[in-house]
């Protein structure tokens, strides 16, 4: 059983290594920013007042994040661990998490950390591309990242989008987020010995293989 958590700023590349380390340890990657994107896809009121809360690059209540997370870990294929990507992300919900796992007779094992400056996130942030049909995540600006061809993905051929709060204004929005609520759980996690500290500036591999090692004690 693993219960991680991975906490980084925007950009740092949690998606990229939460892939890496969710097929290496077959437990499920779960992204509450992918959950949420989901949902924001439905044509309904909750769906587009979430589309517009998302792209202006604000945090969503903590009620709806937690109950779509609740309801997520809950599945079948949570049982032997997971990986969480984007969550807790203030205070509120690292408390609300310890409550929701404590109820069950389980904790959070690992907290992975991944720190990055603002100027390079700024500009993974403006070269970033996903897949919207199997997640995967590629950068244009990047000789490793780039796809094959340009703006297909080189594992399903879908064409690739940029996300809409992945622009400037809204990453200024989403890294101030960060610093004001998200720094004050990497505490949290610190004071309980939980936390795990990587350079996020390499290669997603190379973190992976050090994560890796933590894991294996
Ligand atoms: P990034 O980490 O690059 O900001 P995510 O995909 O994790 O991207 O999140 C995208 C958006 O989803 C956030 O800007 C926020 O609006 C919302 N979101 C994701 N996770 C949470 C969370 N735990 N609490 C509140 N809002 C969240």
């Amino acid at each position: 059983m693993k219960n991680i958590i991975l906490i980084a700023p925007p950009a740092a590349g949690k998606g990229t290594l939460s892939d890496i380390l969710s097929n290496r340890y077959n437990i499920p990657h779960i992204s509450t920013g992918e959950l949420l994107r989901e949902r924001s896809y439905v044509d309904d009121e909750f769906g587009i007042d979430l589309l517009c809360m998302m792209k202006s690059g604000k945090l969503v209540d903590d009620d709806t994040v937690i109950n779509v997370l609740k309801e997520r870990i809950s599945s079948s294929d949570c049982k032997n661990g997971y990986l969480l990507d984007g969550f807790p992300r203030n205070i509120n919900q690292a408390y609300s998490l310890d409550n929701i796992l404590s109820d069950v007779g389980l904790s959070i094992d690992y907290v992975i950390y991944l720190d990055i400056d603002y100027n390079t996130a700024l500009e993974r942030i403006t070269g970033r591309m996903s897949c919207p049909k199997c997640g995967a995540i590629y950068n244009k600006y990047n000789m490793l990242r780039k796809p094959k061809v340009e703006g297909i993905c080189d594992r399903c051929s879908s064409p690739l989008i940029t996300r809409a709060d992945d622009n400037e204004d809204t990453f200024k929005q989403r890294y101030d987020s960060y610093i004001e609520c998200t720094l004050p759980v990497i505490e949290y996690y610190r004071q309980k010995n939980k936390l795990a500290e990587f350079d996020g500036r390499l290669e997603s591999e190379q973190i992976a293989d050090m994560v890796s090692d933590i894991l294996m004690r």
